[in-house]
C-alpha cells in the first residue's frame, strides 16, 4: 500500500465488494422502479372516481415534464416520481399529497412555474409542490452542526405537514437507490439521511419510514460494519429461535387463559438500533442480543390493561420500566403501555402493548391516523383525545380548501413555543415564539441591540416589531448613535431584550426621558381618542399617588426609561373619569393582543390557571407582556407586598373563549389504572389531559397534579364533579384555592 497525503484513510479492499452490491440493488427494477400508473392506481381503492383521475392527470403531465430525463439506474425520470407516489399510496395519503409527489420535481426540472401547476392542478397542490422545493433549498444548505435545530426548523416551517410526508417518502426512494450515486455524494446523502430525515420521520411518529431510512443509511455510510451485524444477528437467530419461540407460547396461552384475543409478535432488531445501541452504551452485541422484544397486540383498550396484568403474573416485571403512554400519549399521538420483565431463566424481556389503532398510528405516525379509519361511537374515553386529533386530520382531507389552520395547531403540539431563523451567517437561532427583531438583535449581542435602527428579513426591509416565523433570515441594520426606544418594551418577548433596554434607557437624560415619556404616554392615550392635554389635573393626584409619582413629570421619566409602561398609565389615567378603563379586558384563548393596546400580548398565570369566570387581575412580566392571574393566586399576593401598583385590575370580556390551561390537584387512593381512570374521566367532560404528576404520599395516598384544558369556571366545575364521583378520590382542589 502506497501512502497518499490525504487525510481519508483508503476504504480497505472489501469495501469496494458491499459498495458494488449496494449498486446492483439500486438497479434492480423491483428497487428503482416498482411502480407504474397501473400499479399506482391499483392501490387507489380508498379515493373517489374523480380523485383517482386527478392522480392520472398529474402522472401524465409529469411523464411528459420529465420526456427524456433519465435516473443514474438507467430508468426513465418519471419512475421516480411514481414511486414516491406508490409509497404514499400505501400510506393512504389524499389524492392532493399524491399529485403532489408525483409533481414534486418538475418545478426544479422543466421551466413549468408554481402558477401554470396552481391553474391546472389547484392551489393546494401547487402549495405543497413549492413547499417541497422551498424546503429541498434549506436542506441542500445547512451545516452538519445544527442537527437538532434543524429538524424542528424544517418542521416548524412547512406550513403543511402533507409537504414533509412526501419529502419523506421522496428521500425513501432516493435511499433505495443511493448504490448509483458516487463514493461522496453516497455518504453526504447518508449522514444527511440520518442526521435529519430519520429523526424527522421519528418525531412524526411514521416508525416503518424510520426504520428504513436508518437501515439504508447505515449500509451506505458503514457497508462493512453493517454487513458484520447483519450476519450476527442471522448467526444469533439460531439459538434465540426456541427461546423466542418458549416465552411467545407461553404468553399467548396465558392470554388466552383469560379469554383474550391477543397477538403476540417477537420484535426482531434491526442492524442500525443495535449499532447505535453499541455505540451509546458501550455494551457488547452480544448484551443488546439478550434482550427479547415483544409486542401484544389486542382488541380494545381494556384489554391492554388486562394483558399488562396477565404478563406481571407471568414474570416479575422490573421496578420503574413500566410506561402509560395510553393514558398520557406522546407528543407525535403515539400510545402504547410498555414495562420490562425477568423471563424465564432470567430472560431480560420487554414488551409492548396496545390496540391495533394504536399500532397503525405507531408504525405510520400521522398517516396511521389516515390509515384507519374503522370507528363506530363506542370506542374507549382514554382514547378520545388521539380520536379526536386522528378526526381533526380526516376533516381537513375532506375541506381540501384551508387546512392550514388545523396544521399550525398540530405544529404546536410537536414544537410549543419556539421560532428558528437564520443570522446572515447562515446560524440558526432560537427563539421564543412572538420573538421581533429586536429581540433577535439582542440575542446576538447587547451592542447590536442598542444600536439597532432596523432591519432585513428575508433580504427585504421589515418593522422591528415583526413577529419572526421560522425559516426567515434575519439581518440587523445599526448605527453608532442610535439609542434604545422605550416602545420596543411593548413588544419584545425576551427578558434578556428587555432587561438591556431599560438598563440603557436608565442611563439617557432626564430631559429626554420627559420628552419621549410625553410622546409614548399621549400615544397610549389616543387609542381612547384623549391626550395628556385633555386629562384633569386635580382629579388625578390619587393615580399619582397610586403609581409612586409627585408630579406630571416625574410620571412621564418614568414612562421615558423603562419604569412604567405608558399603557398601564394611560389605563390608570383613564379610569379616573371612566370606569370602562378600570380593568383591563381579557378577551381569547391564546396569547392575544389587548384590543386598543397597541402590541401588548396577553398571557396566562401558569401558577393559578385563571378560567373565563375566575376573578382576574394582570401583572406587567418581562418576557411574558401582561400576565392574568387568579385575585388569591400566591403569585400576586407576593407582588401585592411587594409592589402593589404593578397589579392591574382586569375582566373577561363576553366574547372570550378557547381553550385555558388549569390545574387540579387530587388526592386518591393509590390503585393499579387509577392513572388511566382519571385522564379518561377528564376527557370524557370534553376537557383535555395535557399533563399528569404523581407524587405519593405515603402507601395508600398519591396526589396527582393534573394540568388540563377547559373552556371557563362551569366546564372546570362539570370536570371536578366528575372525578369527585370517581371512588378512589379523596380530595381535589385549585393550587390558588
Ligand atoms: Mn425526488
Amino acid at each position: 500500500m502506497t501512502s497518499q497525503p490525504s487525510n481519508t484513510r483508503p476504504e480497505p479492499a472489501t469495501q469496494s465488494y458491499f459498495v458494488g452490491q449496494l449498486a446492483e440493488y439500486a438497479k434492480r427494477p423491483e428497487v428503482a422502479a416498482p411502480a407504474t400508473l397501473d400499479t399506482l392506481v391499483e392501490k387507489l381503492d380508498y379515493l373517489s372516481e374523480d380523485q383517482v383521475d386527478a392522480v392520472r392527470r398529474a402522472h401524465e403531465y409529469a411523464t411528459r415534464a420529465h420526456e427524456g430525463q433519465w435516473r443514474r439506474t438507467g430508468h426513465p425520470y418519471i419512475t421516480h416520481p411514481t414511486a414516491v407516489a406508490q409509497i404514499l399510496a400505501e400510506m393512504r395519503m389524499d389524492h392532493q399529497t399524491l399529485m403532489a409527489a408525483l409533481l414534486h420535481d418538475v418545478i426544479e426540472d422543466s421551466d413549468t412555474s408554481k402558477t401554470a401547476l396552481g391553474r391546472r392542478f389547484g392551489k393546494a397542490v401547487a402549495e405543497i409542490v413549492d413547499g417541497l422545493s422551498k424546503l429541498t433549498k434549506i436542506f441542500d444548505s445547512r451545516a452538519e452542526a445544527q442537527a437538532e435545530n434543524f429538524q424542528k426548523m424544517a418542521l416548524a416551517m412547512a406550513k403543511d405537514i402533507r409537504v414533509i410526508m412526501v419529502k419523506m417518502a421522496d428521500r425513501l426512494h432516493n435511499m433505495r437507490t443511493i448504490g448509483v450515486m458516487s463514493d461522496a455524494q453516497r455518504k453526504r446523502i447518508a449522514r444527511e439521511t440520518l442526521d435529519f430525515y430519520a429523526p424527522i420521520a421519528n418525531r412524526l411518529g411514521i416508525h416503518t419510514i424510520k426504520t428504513e431510512l436508518e437501515e439504508l443509511g447505515f449500509k451506505a455510510l458503514h457497508p462493512l460494519r453493517a454487513y458484520r451485524i447483519e450476519k450476527a444477528v442471522e448467526g444469533a437467530r439460531g439459538h434465540r429461535k426456541e427461546l423466542i419461540k418458549e416465552i411467545g407460547d407461553t404468553v399467548t396461552a396465558a392470554l388466552n387463559r383469560e379469554g383474550i384475543n391477543a397477538q403476540v409478535v417477537s420484535r426482531e432488531k434491526h442492524p442500525y438500533s443495535i449499532y447505535r445501541k453499541m455505540k451509546a452504551q458501550q455494551k457488547t452485541f452480544n448484551d443488546i442480543m439478550d434482550v427479547f422484544g415483544f409486542r401484544i397486540i389486542v382488541e380494545r383498550v381494556e384489554d391492554c390493561y388486562r394483558t399488562l396484568g396477565v404478563v406481571h403474573n407471568l414474570y416479575k416485571p422490573v421496578a420503574g420500566r413500566f410506561k402509560d403512554y395510553i393514558a398520557i400519549p406522546k407528543a407525535n399521538g403515539y400510545q402504547s403501555l410498555h414495562t420490562s420483565l425477568f423471563g424465564m431463566h432470567g430472560v431480560p424481556i420487554e414488551v409492548q402493548i396496545r390496540t391495533k389503532q394504536m399500532e397503525a398510528v405507531a408504525e405510520n405516525g400521522i398517516a396511521g391516523h389516515w390509515l384507519y379509519k374503522a370507528g363506530g361511537d363506542d370506542f374507549e374515553p382514554s382514547q378520545r383525545r388521539a380520536r379526536r386529533w386522528a378526526q381533526d386530520l380526516l376533516e381537513l382531507q375532506r375541506q381540501a380548501g384551508n387546512p392550514l389552520e388545523f396544521i399550525e395547531s398540530l405544529k404546536l403540539d410537536l414544537f410549543p413555543d419556539e421560532v428558528y431563523v437564520f443570522t446572515p451567517q447562515g446560524d440558526i437561532l432560537e427563539l421564543p415564539r412572538g420573538a421581533c427583531p429586536v429581540d433577535f438583535a439582542y440575542f446576538v449581542h447587547t451592542d447590536i441591540g442598542n444600536r439597532c435602527v432596523a432591519c432585513r428579513v428575508d433580504r427585504n426591509l421589515a418593522p422591528l416589531s415583526l413577529q419572526l416565523q421560522s425559516g426567515q433570515s434575519v439581518e440587523i441594520i445599526t448605527s453608532d448613535d442610535a439609542r434604545p426606544n422605550p416602545d420596543w418594551l411593548t413588544f419584545v418577548v425576551t427578558s434578556r431584550a428587555r432587561s438591556a433596554i431599560r438598563l440603557a434607557l436608565k442611563q439617557q437624560q432626564g430631559a429626554e426621558s420627559v420628552a419621549l415619556g410625553r410622546k409614548l404616554l399621549n400615544r397610549a392615550l389616543g387609542n381612547a381618542n384623549m391626550s395628556i392635554n385633555d386629562l384633569d389635573f386635580r382629579r388625578l393626584r390619587r393615580v399619582f399617588n397610586e403609581l409612586g409619582v409627585r408630579k406630571l413629570n416625574d410620571l412621564l421619566a418614568a414612562i421615558g426609561n423603562g419604569d412604567l409602561m405608558a399603557y398601564v398609565a394611560a389605563q390608570k389615567l383613564l379610569a379616573v373619569d371612566n370606569p370602562d378603563y378600570e380593568a383591563v379586558p381579557v378577551e381569547g384563548g391564546g396569547p392575544v393582543a389587548i384590543r386598543g393596546g397597541e402590541g401588548l400580548v396577553i398571557n396566562y398565570g401558569r401558577c393559578c390557571g385563571p378560567v373565563p369566570g375566575d376573578q382576574i387581575v394582570g401583572h406587567m412580566t418581562p418576557g411574558k407582556g401582561f400576565v392574568v392571574h387568579i385575585e388569591t393566586c400566591p403569585n400576586i399576593n407576593e407582588i401585592r407586598r411587594r409592589a402593589a401598583r404593578e397589579i392591574i385590575p382586569a375582566r373577561w370580556t363576553t366574547t372570550t373563549d378557547g381553550e385555558f390551561l388549569t390545574t387540579l390537584r387530587v388526592d386518591v387512593n393509590r390503585r393499579k389504572g387509577i392513572l388511566a381512570e382519571i385522564a379518561s374521566e377528564v376527557t370524557a367532560a370534553d376537557a383535555g389531559v395535557d399533563n399528569i404528576h404523581v407524587e405519593e404520599r405515603n402507601a395508600e395516598v398519591s396526589t396527582m397534579v393534573i394540568g388540563l384544558t377547559v373552556k371557563n369556571r362551569s366546564h372546570l366545575a362539570r370536570v371536578m364533579r366528575r372525578l369527585r364521583n370517581v371512588q378512589a378520590v379523596i380530595s381535589l382542589a385549585r393550587p390558588s384555592n
